[in-house]
């Protein structure tokens, strides 16, 4: 049965794997009290010693199971050997009894991209703002972000001793997204969510023009998508750069494989091929529905700001 699976889905049933062990990781990390941080472009853009250990633990377990993916990971690592006890070699089951559907079922490994960002809102996890962060593997084939799987390690840590700690959401195009309950916002409640931490006038300027009834400022990529898949918010509102294709290739799957849409503020799609640029210079707008409202609210000079290229 197992072998049988074609890749995309043992792929997927793997990242499912590998992004709990991740999560279980990140939870260590912040009880062990030395979270190793480091600045890498400035102060609002740091890594800790969980986004190392993290990095390592999903990228050589995938590339040990498939080693012709590509797999690209945020964090610039040395490359040195890996400890044993980071390689997660599971499989959810569950997943890999799933049929895939038709257009993937022929894919070979080496057409495949994973995307890892292997903590996302690592602001927040130094802050102590715990269900902001996420790890997130996206997968895409020809350039297009086909699945992804979001672990919140955190989920439920304010419910007490007898809650279940961390979830994790998966989804593929074709087949739908799972790991939650899909609500959406009332019709005609305009929430928009957007960063807390890195805001500038051209991303208050349109969350503005969009005349929301309310405002939610949360940290991370992977947890705004699930605002928006949970019915908290209607759209997530980010016009600038700063978001690279590890903070979208898996929620945009996610989001898509429930019905939405992921673009930049021109409305445009990104591409997750193995060569395109990091940086979503061109912003980031996400919603279930109404996708074209809150495009056609973006002010003129906000586009001409954010070049798509
Ligand atoms: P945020 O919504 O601010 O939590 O950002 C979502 C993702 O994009 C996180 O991984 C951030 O680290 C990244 N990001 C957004 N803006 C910037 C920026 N100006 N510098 C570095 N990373 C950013
Ligand atoms: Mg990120
Ligand atoms: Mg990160």
């Amino acid at each position: 049965m197992m072998a049988s699976s074609p890749v995309l889905m043992r792929l997927v049933a793997s990242a499912y794997a590998v992004g709990e062990n991740a999560g279980a990781i990140i939870r260590k990390v912040l009880h062990s009290g030395e979270l190793g941080i480091v600045e890498k472009t400035g102060a609002n853009d740091l890594q800790t010693l969980a986004d190392r250990l993290v990095q390592k633990s999903i990228c050589t377990s995938l590339s040990r199971s498939f080693p012709k993916v590509t797999i690209i990971g945020e964090e610039d690592l040395p490359d040195e050997a890996v400890e044993e006890d980071l390689i997660e070699s599971g499989q959810n089951s569950v997943i890999l009894q799933k049929s895939c559907p038709d257009q993937y079922a022929s894919l070979k490994e080496e057409e495949l991209v994973v995307w890892v960002d292997p903590l996302d809102g690592t602001k927040e996890y130094t802050e102590g703002l715990l269900d902001h962060v996420t790890v997130l593997i996206g997968i895409a084939y020809g350039g297009t972000a086909i699945a992804g799987v979001i672990n919140q390690p955190f989920h439920n840590y304010q419910m007490g001793a007898g809650a279940t700690l961390g979830r994790t959401l998966w989804g593929v195009l074709g087949l739908g997204s799972f790991g939650f309950q899909l609500h959406q916002v009332p019709d005609g409640k305009r929430i928009v969510t957007t960063t807390r931490s890195h805001s500038n006038k051209l991303v208050t300027d349109t969350i503005q023009a969009m005349e929301p009834h309310d405002v939610i400022r949360v940290g991370g990529a992977g947890n705004k998508i699930i605002q928006l898949v949970e019915g908290k918010a209607s759209a997530y509102v980010f016009a600038s750069p700063g978001c690279k294709k590890w903070d979208t290739c898996a929620p945009e799957a996610i989001l898509h494989a429930v019905g939405g849409k992921l673009t930049d503020m021109h409305g445009n799609a990104y591409r997750y091929d193995a060569d395109v640029k990091h940086m979503n210079s061109a912003g980031v707008l996400a919603t279930l529905r109404d996708h074209q409202y809150y495009l056609s609210r973006v002010p003129q000079d906000v586009k001409e700001a954010l070049s798509s290229d």
